[in-house]
């Protein structure tokens, strides 16, 4: 079995930025390569687990998204780093069905698990966002990072919160 690095995509790979799909619009925030770069020798397998309700919203297609993912996964090509899948969950309770991948909901998570192999117990979660913390939890994460830059979180179920990329893979937290 494989051990997983789940990324939430908006907030921690990209600048939040509200209903993003333009590729001119994506800036990767700093630390991003080397976070990955480092649980790649660790061997654990790359994945991004994203809510796209923009998609539900008729903000963006579910073409805009994978071209903008075909070319985020490019760049982390250029940086030789690989993400073996990109899972998204196009849904809103308000505008499409209840579904079982919209985070909190861990069903991307479990998909990948499935489709993969891979050992939860030993896997990662990094999100930006209290619903991507409970989703790994939901998986069976064990560690979970809370991405905080602007030290806003008073608190969280994340194994660590941390207000720079950097302080992950740098095992520099408190
Ligand atoms: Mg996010
Ligand atoms: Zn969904």
């Amino acid at each position: 079995m494989r051990k997983a690095l789940f990324l939430d995509r908006d907030g921690v790979i990209n600048i939040e930025k509200d209903y993003l799909y333009k590729i001119e619009d994506f800036e990767f925030i700093d630390g991003i390569f080397e976070l990955c770069r480092h649980y790649k020798e660790l061997e654990y397998l790359i994945f991004v687990v994203t809510n796209q309700s923009g998609i539900a919203r008729g903000f963006y297609t579910e073409e805009d998204f994978d071209k903008l993912s075909n070319w985020m996964c490019k760049e982390f090509l250029k940086h030789d780093i690989k993400i073996e899948k990109v899972y998204h969950c196009p849904h809103h309770p308000d505008f499409s069905a209840q579904c079982s991948c919209r985070k909190p909901k861990p069903g991307m998570l479990l998909n990948a698990k499935g489709e993969f192999d891979l050992d939860m117990n030993n896997s990662i979660i990094v999100g930006d966002k209290e619903r991507d913390i409970e989703a790994g939890l939901n998986a069976g994460l064990s560690e979970t990072y809370l991405y905080d830059e602007l030290r806003s979180v008073k608190s969280s179920k994340a194994t660590n919160i941390v207000n720079k990329l950097e302080d992950i893979y740098s095992a520099n937290i408190k």
